[in-house]
């Protein structure tokens, strides 16, 4: 099995929602706590009833992790009323905008697991999620189901999701993904996938409760 260590330096992090409701924490990179000292864009709006977030939760992937209860013993450490936003697949025209619409009227940062040929579509729209100040992850390249592969052919989609979202986000690709997250399609891991993701020190987020968030 593969190691579970504690989280160390944060290379993420949760926010929370700032009012009572429970609707508003997203998984931050380090880059996000750059972000997060800047005045957040449509601040007037979340003076007006928003829900904002305040925390930023920093989650290390040193040596790996997997996170999420209903696949995994483990969870993030959130307090009472604090949840983790987390959105698959896409970007999607048709979805997407609308739904970085909705958060950022609530001034609510959510991490997106994409896909990589998704990203390669519609590589503006992909943009626009990190631009928003939301946290990237990966969702492989083609959204297949690991564990009917190959361990070659899966780590191959999973290096290639990385590449192409890299690519559209960002602008270019190195051998290492911008940030360390990943989420099997399906939630459909293997062991030795798992632990060659944790040689290379990146976490695996499952979920603690399945929403129907593609
Ligand atoms: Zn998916």
């Amino acid at each position: 099995m593969p190691s579970r260590p504690e989280p160390r330096d944060g290379q993420s992090a949760a926010r929370r929602a700032s009012s009572s409701t429970v609707l508003a924490t997203a998984l931050w990179l380090a880059l996000g706590v750059l972000l997060f000292s800047e005045p957040l864009s449509g601040a007037a709006a979340c003076d007006n009833g928003a829900l904002g977030t305040s925390r930023i939760l920093p989650v290390g992937t040193q040596g790996g992790l997997e996170i999420g209860l209903k696949t995994y013993p483990r969870t993030l450490p959130l307090a009472d009323h604090e949840v983790v936003l987390t959105f698959d697949d896409g970007p999607l025209p048709a979805t997407t905008g609308k739904l970085l619409d909705a958060l950022k009227a609530q001034c609510v940062r959510a991490t997106f697991f994409m896909v990589g040929r998704m990203a390669a579509a519609a590589p503006s729209l992909a943009k626009r999620v990190a631009a928003e100040g939301h946290t990237i992850g990966y969702h492989s390249f083609s959204h297949p189901l690991m564990r009917m592969l190959s361990d070659e052919a899966a780590r191959a989609d999973i290096e290639k999701g990385f590449a192409a979202v890299d690519q559209a986000v960002y602008g270019s690709a190195a051998d290492t993904p911008r940030t360390p997250f990943f989420r099997f399609p399906g939630f459909a891991d293997t062991p030795a996938l798992n632990n060659w993701l944790a040689s290379r020190n990146i976490g695996v987020f499952g979920t603690d409760m399945w929403a129907a968030d593609w």
